[in-house]
């Protein structure tokens, strides 16, 4: 989903459309909006330090002043570095978990409510607190990951020696930024349509 574009690393100041990524505002004030994504490079020096070491690179991109903390957010929990990637990890295994015991304990209360299933005697119907916790917080965690997905205009998929790759949510401002950048950037697909003569193996 969205539209794939390579940057080559010029390390030449990038050209962004004067308008807000998300909403497509033209004369609103735009702030800058970090996006960023680590890679891995660990040697064997840092091994035996017990290290792991990442190297990461961030590009900033206007947005409108009203789109730009949640953005930021979003941009945040979809980044390709270790903590996000953690957490996401951590929604997606328990988040389904815990909607699906939510869902379940709602539907009983409800059913209890109605007196369609007695509790059981001498059973106390309270969960621990900690797991009401850890599901209320892993069920947030999901939502806010799924959230972020779609309220993301832009992000690094892709982190190499020869540059980066961008994927931008809207194909019509994923146009306008190579337009702006025609040294730089080029679109990734078009990219795979050449190798393969006019066959997409992406
Ligand atoms: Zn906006």
């Amino acid at each position: 989903m969205g539209t794939q574009i390579h940057l080559s690393d010029t390390g030449a100041p990038l050209r962004w459309p004067r308008e807000c990524a998300q909403c497509g505002a033209k004369d609103e004030r735009l702030v800058g909006v970090p996006v960023g994504i680590a890679r891995e490079k660990t040697h064997l020096k840092d091994l035996a330090l017990q290290r792991l070491v990442f190297e990461s690179a961030t590009l900033t991109y206007p947005v409108c002043e009203r789109h730009a903390g949640g953005v930021r957010l979003a941009s945040w929990l979809t980044r390709k570095s270790p903590l996000p990637a953690l957490l996401r990890g951590v929604a997606w295994v328990f988040g389904p978990l815990a909607l699906l015991t939510g869902a379940m304990a709602v539907g009983l209360g409800v059913l209890r409510l109605l007196g369609r299933v007695p509790a059981p005697a001498g059973v106390s119907p309270d969960l621990p607190l900690f797991f009401v916790a850890w599901s209320v917080l892993a069920a947030a965690l999901l939502i806010g990951v799924l959230w972020a997905r779609r309220h993301v205009p832009l992000r690094l998929v892709r982190f190499k020696d020869d540059g980066l790759t961008l994927r931008f949510s809207s194909a019509a401002y994923a146009r306008r930024f190579v337009r702006a950048n025609p040294d730089v950037a080029r679109s990734a697909e078009s990219d795979c349509l050449d190798r393969t003569r006019n066959v997409s193996r992406c």
